[in-house]
């Protein structure tokens, strides 16, 4: 399937959990996942006009960074090693995966200026999964404070792999509950506007539960 014909089809999706939830399409950006594809797909995607690129590795990012370069906007939303840092820094706009006060102090020494961080949560509280408990997100927050290169632009989370309907608009639901806690703290640094929620067998889901960043692969550009 090419690319454009999958966005159609997801755009239409989209349209329809936005009418039925009271949204605004424009509200939510659709971030093509291009880790399981060629450069060549991921180019595809970005001329079907996805302008968002998202991949979750350090070398995947690399790789497609030497064709498309700065045209699309890049998400790194893999677990990211304090190591790796130094190689997504000046590439990736966001990073979508802070989850430890180690990571935000290598992002805090690489950064020339502040970088857009989602902090990861695990809402399911599934052990496989990264990301913080619920419990701890707020004062994490609060520690960042010090660390001037952070500015805590959203939350992230992965839903469990199921058809659960109910199991999963509790967990997006209650990722949205705490954005709305982390923006009454009030703290400049810490906007909090982006919730990056939802997949490709989910995304419906999470639109009218109040996504503003969807990470699409399989259905998108495929596997
Ligand atoms: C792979 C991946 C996705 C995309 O998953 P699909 O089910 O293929 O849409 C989204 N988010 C993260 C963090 C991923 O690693």
């Amino acid at each position: 399937m090419k690319v454009e014909d999958n966005l159609k089809e997801i755009q239409q999706k989209i349209d329809a959990a936005c009418q039925r939830s009271g949204r605004n399409q424009d509200e939510v950006k659709i971030i093509a996942v291009t880790k399981y594809v060629s450069i060549e797909r991921a180019q595809e995607a970005f001329d079907a006009g996805i302008k968002d690129l998202g991949e979750n590795r350090d070398d995947g990012l690399l790789a497609k960074w030497e064709v498309l370069e700065d045209k699309p906007t890049w998400h790194f939303i893999g677990s990211l090693q304090s190591k790796k840092v130094k190689n997504i820094i000046d590439k990736a706009a966001y990073i979508h995966s802070l989850d430890r006060l180690s990571l935000a102090a290598e992002i805090q020494k690489r950064a020339i200026d502040p970088v857009n961080c989602l902090v990861q949560v695990n809402v399911s509280g599934e052990e496989s999964k990264h990301g913080l408990p619920i419990e701890e997100v707020k004062s994490f927050i609060s520690s960042l404070k010090p660390y001037t290169n952070i500015r805590v632009a959203g939350l992230m989370t992965m839903a469990p792999l199921t058809d659960d309907e109910n199991l999963l608009r509790s967990c997006f639901r209650k990722l949205k509950g705490l954005q709305q806690d982390i923006q009454a703290m009030e703290e400049p640094f810490a906007p909090c506007t982006e919730l990056s929620m939802g997949m490709s067998n989910d995304y419906t889901i999470a639109i009218e539960e109040g996504a503003t960043m969807i990470r699409i692969g399989t259905a998108l550009v495929g596997q």
